[in-house]
C-alpha cells in the first residue's frame, strides 16, 4: 500500500485523522484540507468502500474541494470532509455514531461536519449530543438552517441565468429551452423557477415517476434518461451525478451552455478543455452549487439571517462572471481559472 504522501488526491492536507472504535465497528477517517479561512468544513459521507484506499482517496479529494468550495463562496470556513466506512450493508448503529462524534470532538473545532451522502438529519441530531462542531440540523421555522437543497436550486437558478447572459447575451430565461438531469431536490426548485420565467423545461430522472411529477408541476416534457444530455436545448443543466462531462459526452452536447449543481461533473481535468474547445459557457460546478453550504455556514456560524443567506447566494453569479472574464482573457478553461482563484484565496496559489 501507499504512503498517504503517495496519494495523487494528496494535496498537503492539514489533516488526516483516523478514527477507529472496535465495540461499535466504527471505521472513519476525517482530512481538514485547509484552515486557512476557517475550521475545515463539509459533510459526512456513510458509504461502502470495496478497498479502504478508496475511502481514503474519496476524503483527500472531497476535503479540497470544501476547501475550494467554501472560499469561492466567500465563507470564513476552510475544507474538510469525513467519510464513515459502511460494511456491505450500510449497517448504521447509534454506537457507531456516537463513537464517530467523538472522534469529531476530538479535533476541537479544527473540522465541522455536516450531512452528505448516506447521512441524514437524525444522524446529525445524534452526532450533536456528543459534538457541537456539526451543522444541518433542524431549526424553528425563520431561523437559519434546514435542508440546504432549496438554497442550492436558488444559487443554481442564479447562475444559470448568469450563464445565458454571458453565453447567448440573454436577459431572460423566457422562451429559453432547458435540460434538466435529474428531478430531486436542486433540479425541481430551479425547474419550478425557470418555468416561471417561461423556459421550456425538459426532464430525465431514472426515477421515471418522480421525472412525470416534476414535469407535470412545471408543464414541461419527460426525455429519456440517455438522450437528456443531447437535446438542441439552450442550457443543459446536470443536477443528478457527477463525471457527466467526459470526451465522448461533450462531443455529444447541443446546448451551447452547461450549468448545473451536480458535484464533480467534469470526468477529468481535461474535460474542462474540452468543453471550452467546442465554444459551451461552462458554470464551474462548485462555485455555482455552493448556495446550500452558504446556508449552512450561515446557521453553523450564526453571522446572519435569512436575507444574508440570500444576500451571499446572490453573489454566485458575480462569481461566475469573475471566472468567465479571467478565462477569456488568459484563454484557461473556467473550471481551471475556478481553481486557481480558489487556491489563491486559501493562500497556495
Ligand atoms: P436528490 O437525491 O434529491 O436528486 C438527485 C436525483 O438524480 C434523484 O431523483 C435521482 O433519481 C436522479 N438520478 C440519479 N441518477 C440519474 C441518472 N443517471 N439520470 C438522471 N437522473 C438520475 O439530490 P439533490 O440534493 O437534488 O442533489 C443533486 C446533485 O446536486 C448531486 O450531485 C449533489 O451532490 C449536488 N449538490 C446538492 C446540494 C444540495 O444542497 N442538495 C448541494 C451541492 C451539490
Amino acid at each position: 500500500m501507499d504512503s498517504l504522501w503517495d496519494f495523487p488526491d494528496f494535496d498537503a492536507h492539514e489533516l488526516v485523522h483516523f478514527v477507529t472504535d472496535r465495540a461499535s465497528g466504527l471505521r472513519a477517517v476525517i482530512a481538514v484540507h485547509s484552515t486557512h479561512l476557517g475550521p475545515g468544513a463539509g459533510g459526512t459521507r456513510f458509504w461502502h468502500y470495496a478497498e479502504p484506499g478508496q475511502a481514503i482517496a474519496d476524503v483527500l479529494r472531497l476535503s479540497r474541494g470544501m476547501s475550494y468550495k467554501n472560499a469561492m463562496a466567500g465563507l470564513p470556513l476552510g475544507g474538510g470532509k469525513a467519510v464513515i466506512l459502511a460494511d456491505e450493508r450500510r449497517t448504521k448503529t447509534p454506537e457507531m455514531l456516537a463513537a464517530f462524534a467523538r472522534g469529531v470532538d476530538g479535533l476541537g473545532g479544527r473540522y465541522v461536519t455536516a450531512e452528505d451522502v448516506g447521512v441524514n438529519v437524525d444522524d446529525m441530531v445524534a452526532i450533536s449530543r456528543v459534538t457541537r462542531y456539526v451543522a444541518g440540523l433542524p431549526v424553528p421555522d425563520g431561523s437559519v438552517g434546514g435542508d440546504p437543497g432549496p438554497h442550492t436550486s436558488y444559487g443554481v437558478y442564479l447562475g444559470v441565468k448568469a450563464a445565458v447572459k454571458q453565453g447567448l447575451g440573454k436577459d431572460s430565461l423566457s422562451g429559453l429551452h432547458i435540460a434538466i438531469q435529474g428531478a430531486g431536490s436542486v433540479a425541481s426548485g430551479l425547474a419550478r423557477r425557470a418555468a416561471a420565467d417561461g423556459a421550456r423545461i425538459s426532464i430525465a430522472d431514472i426515477d421515471s415517476a418522480k421525472a412525470k411529477a416534476l414535469a407535470r408541476d412545471v408543464g414541461g416534457e419527460v426525455v429519456e434518461t440517455d438522450a437528456i444530455m443531447t437535446l438542441p436545448a439552450d442550457v443543459f443543466s446536470p443536477n443528478a451525478l457527477g463525471a457527466i462531462l467526459t470526451e465522448a459526452s461533450i462531443a455529444a452536447l447541443q446546448a451551447p451552455i452547461v450549468a448545473g449543481g451536480a458535484n464533480n461533473q467534469l470526468a477529468t481535468a481535461a474535460d474542462g478543455d474540452r468543453i471550452q474547445a467546442r465554444g459551451i459557457t461552462y458554470a464551474p460546478d462548485y462555485v455555482i452549487n455552493a448556495g446550500g453550504i452558504i446556508n449552512v455556514s450561515t446557521e453553523y456560524l450564526k453571522d446572519g439571517d435569512q436575507s444574508e443567506v440570500r444576500r451571499r447566494i446572490e453573489a454566485i453569479p458575480g462569481r461566475l462572471r469573475e471566472i468567465w472574464a479571467e478565462s477569456e482573457a488568459t484563454g484557461r478553461n473556467a473550471a481551471a481559472v475556478a481553481d486557481a482563484m480558489a487556491q489563491r484565496l486559501i493562500g497556495r496559489g
